[in-house]
């Protein structure tokens, strides 16, 4: 006979940032929040599928979705809420779900993440309620990764080192910047990326001064930058890695360019600190490379958050306020571009510990010349 099934644990991570969002709500005086991103419906429930509302108040949390996630959310969220399948429209379910729980008059929705159209669905069928406006309620919470979650960052960032040393073995002159992000991503998913957090920038020559480059049919010519920016996902969560590599030999303006933005990233990622600002971290990088002489060419902030979605809070940026959270993992991704000659940029992950920096993106920051 089989061993009758484990009881489910129910005070998991998930219940206790479900307990840590009800304060929030308390705060925000709203008697239940409307949680329409699905990667906040993720974290606060592990259900992954694409289809969802979850409604959370003080009394319960309930999952709406439809009927191909029936087995799916049952398996993923346990007792950590209920789950509703709706045979019609999630909208419907939510009507019923907010008549049935006493005492919610005002409801809170994700202002940043809310179609027009369903906020004009809230204001018509679910006109019997307040809907108040609310920012970063779940975000807040999800900045400050626990061991877990940094794990499996670690997990993606591990899976995209090996995928970028198999992708530099088999680059050649004349290879496309498609070829190239092909042979990348076949090498994620083969090390096991369950996607592409974004698509792959691969781009060679003075096409590398793009910063958002979308891989092209520009081919590789002998002495090209070649820069990768890429991500690797596992159980949801994702790493975000750039490396810049010459093809052939490197000329000395190369060289010089890189080793600008190899010190920055150095630097930040040695001196970053929670706790800091946003715009002190960035600073770092930032007056590092105009005291080199290039700040005119890195046009962009130094990095950004990563965990369930590839750009989150927090944001290091020079108009980047707030403090960094312990245990977030955010990237350093300084950059000097050089328009109609190339880019370098070079860009890890990190978390801040309570006791400093730590790299989860475990690849040489020096310059590898490939064999062309
Ligand atoms: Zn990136
Ligand atoms: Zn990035």
């Amino acid at each position: 006979m089989p061993a009758p099934l484990e009881p489910r644990r129910v005070s998991d991570h998930r219940s206790r940032r479900i307990a840590a969002l009800l304060d929030g709500l308390t705060a925000a005086h709203v008697d239940a929040l409307l949680v329409t991103s699905l990667a906040n419906v993720r974290y606060l429930t592990g259900f992954s599928g694409s289809s969802a509302l979850l409604l959370v108040s003080q009394r319960d949390a309930v999952l709406i979705t439809d009927f191909r996630y029936q087995i799916q959310a049952a398996d993923e969220v346990g007792d950590v809420a209920r789950v509703t399948i709706e045979q019609q429209s999630l909208w419907t379910g939510l009507w019923q779900q907010l008549t049935q729980v006493p005492g919610i008059q005002v409801v809170g929705f994700e202002s940043a993440h809310l179609l027009h159209r369903d906020f004009q669905r809230l204001m018509e069928a679910g006109s019997r309620w307040q809907w108040r406006p609310t920012l970063d309620l779940v975000e807040t919470l999800r900045e400050r990764k626990d061991a877990n979650e940094v794990r499996l960052i670690e997990r993606a960032a591990a899976v995209a080192i090996r995928a970028l040393e198999r992708t530099l073995a088999e680059v050649r002159v004349g290879m496309t910047e498609l070829q190239v992000a092909g042979v990348l991503e076949r090498a994620l998913r083969d090390e096991g990326s369950e996607g592409f957090p974004f698509p792959s920038i691969v781009a060679t020559g003075a096409r590398s001064a793009l910063p958002h480059a979308r891989a092209s049919a520009a081919k590789i010519r002998d002495g090209d930058l070649l820069l990768l920016d890429f991500g690797a996902e596992v159980e949801g969560y994702c790493a975000d890695v750039t490396r810049t590599v010459v093809v052939g030999r490197a000329s000395d303006d190369q060289r010089e360019i890189y080793d600008v933005v190899r010190e920055a990233n150095e630097q930040a990622s040695r001196e970053i600190r929670a706790g800091m600002s946003g715009r002190d971290a960035d600073a770092i990088a930032r007056g590092y490379i105009e005291r080199r002489g290039f700040g005119d060419l890195f046009g962009h902030g130094l990095g950004h958050g990563v965990g369930l979605e590839v750009h989150e809070a927090p944001r290091l940026a020079r108009t980047a306020d707030g403090a960094l959270a312990e245990g977030s993992v955010v990237t350093i991704e300084p950059g000097v571009y050089r328009p109609g000659w190339g880019g370098v940029r070079i860009e890890d992950d990190v978390v801040l510990d309570a006791a400093g920096p730590r790299i989860l993106t475990k690849f040489t920051r020096e310059l590898l010349e490939l064999k062309s």
